[in-house]
């Protein structure tokens, strides 16, 4: 699984790095910087769904 951010739809809300700071790290304003295919490991796919679900502006995207 890999996880992706559209940087323009990210609103620098934070939730999805409260779920997972590891997974969802922000950059030093306050947006994701996820950036692109970041490689999830086995044993975090359930925290990546959790924290992609979480996102008000549904800029985060799951690739399997
Ligand atoms: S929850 Fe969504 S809008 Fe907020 S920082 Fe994460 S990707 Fe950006």
């Amino acid at each position: 699984m890999r996880i992706s951010v559209e940087s323009d739809q990210c609103a620098g809300i934070g939730q999805c790095h409260e779920v997972d700071p590891e997974l969802f790290p922000l950059d030093d304003d306050g947006y994701s910087a996820v950036g692109k295919d970041r490689d999830v490991p086995a044993d975090k796919e359930e925290k990546a769904r959790i924290g992609v679900d979480s996102c008000p502006m549904a800029a985060l995207f799951i690739t399997e």
